[in-house]
């Protein structure tokens, strides 16, 4: 006979996953006045396979919840190479722009608990440790099924919480089980990320290792980059595949052993010392963005947000940013009891831009030293981009011009080719 006991609650919404997304989705709810329920599979603070930058207008996004919490470094200028080489440092905020920007780097351990406490603030229940099972709908409820996996308040490892609520959230990831149990998001696009993070001391290596510089490599991982982010007293430094040749980049092997050499290469390159033995590699799926899709079932029970929904910007890799929306925008859609239109709020957020992302992305991607030569190296891209990445400027307002401009660009250097030619001829 099994000593496991279960335990039977009722919410008005249970949020599954305590990532960005899911945090800010359970602090919204509960600041309403919705009794919600935030279950997390790890014991917070756990580590976040992520490099941690986000752009400064993430603030927006958290009200009272104060950088210093969280903000280990900020970034303004953007150094950039390829293969290593023919090195691009620029500002991000050139002379002239309006409004100064800067991206934050952070520790997802410490944002994500940051985030988390936020939302048991503001009236959440916050269960961590407890790894969700199972997500059905029945005809007034959804019920889910979520076990201990460490002690948990009033349960003990291995005892089974059984949730019930009008609606439930799924904020659960790449990896997470909400959406196959509510049969959407079957068709994925899956690419990889991969980081490393390990202590730096500041005056050491290449000279551009400061604080506020993040460095950007194009030409080290075939259709993707790597970036070595700055921390407080540590680096972390990455790679991913934005552009994987399968539907699913999860099992490959290659492209493992291509991330991580790519971070090798580009230590070697920045004078950091390293030791491949204490190197700790954290690989994770980064679900790209693919198109409209259904987000909700129909009977507006189960919504998705963040990774779980695939809200990643093809283009560049990032996601909290439009998790953290995503999540405001789901929690938003329950106290309004509109839910059933939830996917098309966040078309409406993101489809535009999102798909010019991915658009440019294919480009990109596919030939990544014209781009670097004739988009990349311009005194203003590094401002562009980080409107980009902000959401300020839509990648649908910029990806004609982007395109002549590379293609002006491209032409201008092979006309005095044809010239000597024509001479010589
Ligand atoms: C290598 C790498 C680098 C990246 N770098 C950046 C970057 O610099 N900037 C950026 O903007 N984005 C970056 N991203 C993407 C970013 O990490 C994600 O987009 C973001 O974490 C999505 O947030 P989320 O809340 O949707 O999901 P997550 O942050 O993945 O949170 C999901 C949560 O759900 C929990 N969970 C999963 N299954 C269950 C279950 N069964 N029961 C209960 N809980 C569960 C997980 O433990 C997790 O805490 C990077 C991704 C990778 C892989």
């Amino acid at each position: 006979m099994s000593s496991e006991k279960e335990l039977v609650l009722n919410y008005d919404l249970i949020v599954c996953g305590a990532g960005p997304a899911g945090a800010l989705a359970a602090a919204t709810a509960a600041q309403a006045g919705l009794k919600v329920a935030l279950l997390e599979k790890h014991t917070l603070p756990r580590h976040k396979t992520c490099g941690g930058g986000t752009p400064m207008v993430m603030q927006s996004l958290l009200h009272e919840l104060a950088p210093e919490a969280f903000v280990e470094a900020n970034v303004i200028s953007l150094r950039q190479t390829w293969k290593f080489g023919d090195p691009y440092l620029a500002a991000i905020n050139p002379p002239g722009v309006d409004r100064p920007l800067s991206i934050w780097m952070m520790q997802r351990s410490v944002f994500d608990n940051a985030l988390a406490q936020r939302a048991v603030q503001a009236g959440a229940e916050l269960r961590d440790g407890l790894a969700v099972r199972s997500v059905e709908v029945e005809n007034d409820c959804v019920r889910v099924r979520a076990q201990a996996i460490k002690p948990n308040g009033d349960l003990s490892k291995g005892d089974t919480l059984i949730a019930t609520a009008r609606t439930v959230i799924g904020a659960d990831g790449a990896n997470g089980i909400t959406a196959k149990a509510a049969k959407l998001r079957q068709k994925q696009t899956i690419a990889l990320g991969m980081e490393v993070e390990f202590p730096h001391e500041w005056g050491t290596g290449h000279p551009d290792l400061r604080p506020e510089v993040a460095h950007l490599e194009y030409g080290a991982v075939k259709r993707g980059y790597a970036w070595i982010f700055p921390k407080a007293d540590h680096l972390n430094v990455g790679a991913g595949l934005f552009r994987p040749h399968r539907q699913d980049a999860r099992r490959d092997h290659q492209i493992r052993e291509e991330l991580r050499q790519a971070i090798f290469n580009y230590l070697e390159a920045l004078q950091v010392p390293y030791d491949r033995a204490q190197m700790k590699f954290h690989a994770h799926p980064l679900p790209l963005w693919g198109g409209k899709e259904p987000l909700n079932t129909a009977d507006g029970r189960i919504l998705l947000v963040g990774d779980a929904a695939g809200l990643i910007n093809p283009a560049f890799g990032d996601g909290i940013l439009h998790a953290a929306k995503s999540g405001i925008i789901a929690a938003t859609c329950v106290i309004d009891g509109t839910t059933t239109a939830y996917s098309d709020r966040i078309h409406d957020e993101f489809a535009g831009s999102f798909d010019a992302a991915r658009r440019l992305a294919y480009f990109f991607y596919q030939y990544p030293k014209i781009f670097y030569q004739y988009g990349v190296k311009n005194a203003k891209a590094a401002h562009i981009a980080t409107q980009l990445l902000a959401g300020e400027l839509p990648f649908d307002a910029i990806l004609g011009r982007a395109m002549r401009r590379v293609g002006t660009g491209m032409l201008s250097s092979l006309l005095p080719v044809k010239t000597s030619l024509n001479f010589r001829l």
